[in-house]
């Protein structure tokens, strides 16, 4: 039994390996996606059956209607979820997931409180879990609108170092005197969650996406603890991929905005409120229409589309998908520009344009498009503004200073389509909108492509 028990654990893990390099490209993203699932499957029904102890048939009910009650729970959220949502449910996963660490912390602390190494994995689960599912749901909260973007009390960066040191000194207590008493378990727990919620109120705007990332590395970090706990390998070794994938995605993020983890946790980006409205000092605005646009267009050598989070909300992408290949019917060489933080979420925008089969080697990542730019007749953005401003360039007062852009101002000629001239998610003005070869073709990306594509098939 030991033996087939650790074959299937075995080969759960190579599923879950083999499944995150192929999640790596969209083209076997979701079959790799598929075959991780299958091992972590396999995993669990190898972990209830394939063992000695005697359990009674209760048990087995128990776990089986758990499980299916949460699987169908699962799988209604997964297919009615917007793409554009996507990254609360990522942050609802996250919480849950801590939850489920700090739940088996709770149960299993009494039965270890005489061996060190035990009560100390087990308190450390119970912290990083509970901060991780208070911190989530805040993150949550933030990220669908029901809570305000930024809370900060006064001197939070002090109080928040206080509190998690005298969590930890808390913990070592409990370890040191072996303590047994459920109402200082309870505190710990307690501890855990207000200090999950300090930590991620003060954060805001466009930080989210890395605290998310962050929180989800927490999850795997708690996994491993627990996979620690049951001497459990298959358990230690998924944490540990998730734990070590999710601060690699916490980096790659903090490189893309050019911002330090440190500056994510204890700055002040995206504080800054939405302004509206045309701005005398940026300069007046041009608007064109579909028709104009779609003839400078039709004539053009070299046209790069660049997605938004607009493209998203107005769930546009078949239709830019059917102007790119009537350009490129008409021998004009189309690319899309990719900026990693377009999007809400990190490869928003290759999910979205793979889901409307764009080919994948039009797609151009932003370091290898950039140089293009000044050779680019026409940029056509689509629903996007932070990721084209130049203010990152050239405003140090700027909340975005520094953070790598589109350099879509190097082109010829630009024609942007948005609703109206409302700021982007960092909440700051655009003056790329005010630029003289800049173009603002307004409406809803769906209808205004439409319309765009509609004009394009009348010139013959
Ligand atoms: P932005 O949020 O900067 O801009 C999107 C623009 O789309 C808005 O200005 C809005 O203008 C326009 N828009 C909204 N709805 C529509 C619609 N139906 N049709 C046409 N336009 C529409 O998006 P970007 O993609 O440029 O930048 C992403 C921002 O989000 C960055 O600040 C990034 O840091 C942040 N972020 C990124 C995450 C990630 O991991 N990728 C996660 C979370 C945040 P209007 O209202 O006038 O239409």
């Amino acid at each position: 039994m030991g033996i087939l028990l650790n074959i299937i654990y075995l080969i759960a893990t190579v599923t879950f390996v083999v499944g995150l390099k192929m999640l790596g490209h969209p083209e076997t993203a979701k079959k790799g996606n598929l075959i991780a699932a299958a091992g972590m499957g396999l995993a669990i029904v190898g972990t209830i059956f394939v063992h000695e102890q005697q359990v009674s048939p209760i048990i087995y009910i128990l776990i089986g209607a758990a499980i299916l009650i949460g699987s169908i729970i699962g799988w209604l959220i997964a297919i009615k979820v917007e793409m554009t949502k996507m990254p609360e449910l990522v942050s609802l996963f996250n919480g849950f997931g801590g939850a489920s660490a700090a739940l088996i912390g709770l149960v299993e602390y009494g039965k270890n409180v005489n061996n060190a190494t035990q009560s100390t994995t087990i308190v450390s689960g119970i912290i990083i879990g509970a901060i991780t599912f208070s911190g989530s749901l805040i993150a949550w909260g933030k990220l669908n609108g029901s809570l305000k973007s930024v809370v900060r009390i006064p001197y939070y960066n002090i109080i928040n170092n206080i509190t998690i040191i005298g969590i930890i000194i808390f913990a070592a207590f409990m370890v040191a005197t072996g303590v047994d008493s459920q109402l200082v378990l309870y505190a710990l727990l307690a501890t855990g969650l207000i200090y999950g919620i300090l930590f991620v109120l003060p954060i805001g705007g466009a930080d989210m996406p890395v605290v998310i990332s962050l929180l989800n590395s927490l999850t795997g970090i708690a996994a491993a603890i627990t996979g620690i706990l049951y001497n459990n390998m298959v358990m230690l070794v998924g944490g540990i991929l998730v734990g070590s994938a999710g601060i690699i995605l916490t980096v790659a993020m903090c490189k893309a905005m050019n911002r330090t983890l440190g500056s994510v946790i204890f700055g002040a980006f995206g504080g800054a409120a939405a302004t509206a409205g045309e701005n005398k000092a940026l300069g007046s605005i041009k608007s064109t229409t579909a028709s104009d646009a779609a003839i400078m267009m039709n004539y053009a050598n070299n046209v790069v589309i660049v997605p938004g989070y607009g493209l998203a909300v107005a769930q546009a992408q078949h239709v830019i998908h059917e102007l790119e290949e009537l350009l490129t019917k008409r021998g004009v060489n189309v690319k899309y520009a990719i900026h990693p933080v377009a999007g809400r979420m990190p490869g928003h925008m290759n999910v979205l344009l793979a889901e409307s089969n764009v080919e994948y080697n039009m797609l151009v990542e932003m370091e290898d498009i950039n140089p293009q730019f000044s050779n680019t007749d026409i940029v056509l953005v689509v629903g996007a503004n932070d990721v084209v401003n130049p203010a990152a360039h050239n405003n140090p007062a700027s909340p975005i200073y520094g953070m790598p852009i589109l350099d879509v101002e190097n082109a010829k000629h630009i024609i942007v389509n948005k609703r109206s001239m409302n700021a982007g998610y960092a909440g700051i003005e655009n003056e790329l909108f005010y630029n003289t070869k800049t173009s603002m073709l307004f409406g809803d990306a769906k209808a205004a492509l439409t319309d765009l594509v509609a004009e394009m098939k009348k010139i013959q």
